[in-house]
């Protein structure tokens, strides 16, 4: 009988499950988008039993969307937006408090206390992480701190945190299964990326009791199995959905790197068995644990990369839909010159500047809407030579080629014009859902479907080639524009220069 991986994509904005087949081909899939919940100003929160509510019912679609009997089900794969933190009664299975994710700001100010107080270095050495209110830790001390059951249930020993994968796994295993993976424990800023435990000092400075965390698990173990679907069926992998997606683009070899363009834009290089921290503001985090050995990387995150996309249509409402940008991006004035920095949220990797706002330059009586979707589709592409750039510092090595996925990938002349600005190879494969893939490769190996990450990186397939086009002196006018652009609206820079 023909054996199926489930793989349950639980996403920021929505939960796509898709079911692959033994030759890891799609064979259905379903997706349901779930409440964004803004309680009050830089606040984002979700309802973790809608969560869970949207993961059974995508998976129950798909098998019956690919004409599947539970039993043909091999094995489930599970990967999720990352940092996000749910804290439940393990009794009544109940969440305390929504989860709070991690584009949540309201720890910001705790985040300035921790670095004023000289931790930024310590938490580094310790978690591969800077300081931000974008990971868990500063999360969960705020439900703590905040939520008054939390007391009780603490003290009874009934209190339960876990990231999207571990609240995922406790519901479907019906609380049999209290465990994280290596990728999610390495974005709480409480995990030892180096011993691979929890770090008892960094515990002791947030005030979180070690009672409340789960045991870490490899990428691809026993996870135990649910029985929720229909059948009984093992749970064989879990990773973060950069991680996955690292996975899925089979980056298996110091050096290789994948960048994802959805909403934002995440860039993972993979750096083998040796953790490099970074002396230019990005991230040092697991890749994927396998067999009890940890493989590291250096990731660069973009907060507004597709979703600079979405302003030009649900805000500005210039365009209809995210396609239309194809067509219009060759219709802008040639003469003119427009950046456009969409820093609505401040800027990421490698500024990490919270409070820098979005700006657009050089525009004249002629620009229109073209010259707007050109400057939003090449921000991201200078964004993500600032990340490169970043990278080589820190890697030593000079990058060649990056392989490409996500929503914004659709865009061919967002491609050519990526690869035109990095001056190097873009290469985007036939199965761009690389996340899911990635979560099924992980759910295979632990079941025996395959072998080793060889077998991954021989299936891995490209779909087309993005070669530079412009000439080095072009590319480097163009670029020094942008920087320029992102020193203007630098609020760091300008207030260390005042
Ligand atoms: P996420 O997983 O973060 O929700 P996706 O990977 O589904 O994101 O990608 C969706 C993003 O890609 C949206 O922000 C959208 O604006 C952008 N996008 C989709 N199609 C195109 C396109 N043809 N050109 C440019 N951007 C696109």
């Amino acid at each position: 009988m023909k054996k199926f991986i489930l793989s349950i994509d639980q996403g920021t904005t929505s939960t796509r499950t898709i079911i692959f087949d033994e030759k890891f081909d799609i064979v259905g899939s379903d997706q349901l988008e779930f409440k964004q919940l803004f309680p009050k100003d830089g606040c984002v929160e979700h309802d973790p039993l809608e969560i869970f509510e949207t993961v059974l019912k995508t998976s129950k679609a798909t098998i019956k969307k690919a004409k599947l009997n539970v039993n043909q089900i091999s094995g489930i794969g599970i990967t999720n937006q990352r940092e996000t933190v749910v804290v439940w009664n393990k009794e009544t299975g109940e969440p305390i408090y929504n989860a709070i994710v991690w584009q949540d700001r309201r720890t910001v100010n705790y985040c300035k206390e921790l670095a004023k107080k000289g931790l930024a270095k310590k938490i580094q050495k310790i978690t591969g992480l800077v300081i931000d209110a974008y990971f868990s830790a500063t999360k969960i001390k705020w439900v703590l701190d905040n939520i008054e059951s939390s007391k009780k249930l603490l003290k009874d020993n009934k209190l339960l945190f876990g990231t999207i994968d571990c609240w995922l796994l406790w519901k479907l295993t019906e609380g049999r299964s209290y465990f994280t993976e290596a990728t999610n424990a390495s974005r709480t800023m409480l995990f030892d990326i180096k011993k691979n435990c929890w770090s008892e000092e960094l515990l002791k400075i947030f005030g979180i009791p070690r009672s409340i965390l789960p045991d870490v698990k490899d990428s691809s173990d026993d996870f135990g199995f649910t029985t929720l679907l229909g059948g009984e069926i093992p749970i064989g992998g879990i990773a973060g959905d950069q991680q996955a997606a690292t996975i899925g683009q089979a980056c298996f070899e110091p050096g290789s790197i994948k960048s994802t363009y959805g909403t934002g834009c995440f860039m993972l290089m993979n750096t083998g068995e040796n953790i490099k921290i970074s002396k230019n503001n990005l991230l040092t985090t697991i890749a994927y644990r396998i067999n009890g050995k940890n493989t590291y990387a250096l990731e660069g995150s973009i907060f507004i990369a597709g979703a600079a996309i979405q302003w030009l249509r649900d805000s500005l409402k210039i365009i209809k839909s995210a396609e239309e940008t194809e067509k219009l991006y060759g219709q802008n004035d040639k003469t003119q010159q427009i950046y456009f920095v969409p820093a609505f949220v401040g800027l990421g990797a490698p500024y990490w500047d919270g409070e820098a706002r979005g700006a657009i330059f050089g525009m004249t009586r002629n620009t229109g809407i073209a010259d707007f979707v050109k400057a939003a589709i090449d921000s991201v592409a200078y964004q993500t030579k600032d990340l490169v750039l970043a990278m080589e510092r820190d890697s030593g090595l000079s990058i060649k080629k990056l392989k490409v996925d996500g929503g914004m990938v659709k865009n061919e002349q967002f491609l050519q014009f990526l690869s035109n600005i990095l001056i190097s190879l873009c290469d985007r494969p036939k199965i761009t859902e690389t996340t899911a893939l990635g979560a099924a490769y992980l759910a295979g190996l632990s079941l025996g479907l395959i072998k080793s990450t060889k077998d991954i990186e021989k299936k891995w397939q490209s779909e087309k080639v993005f070669k530079p086009k412009l000439h080095k002196k072009e590319v480097k006018y163009l670029y020094d524009g942008w920087l320029k652009a992102i020193k203007k609206i630098s609020i760091k820079k300008n207030r260390n220069k005042n």
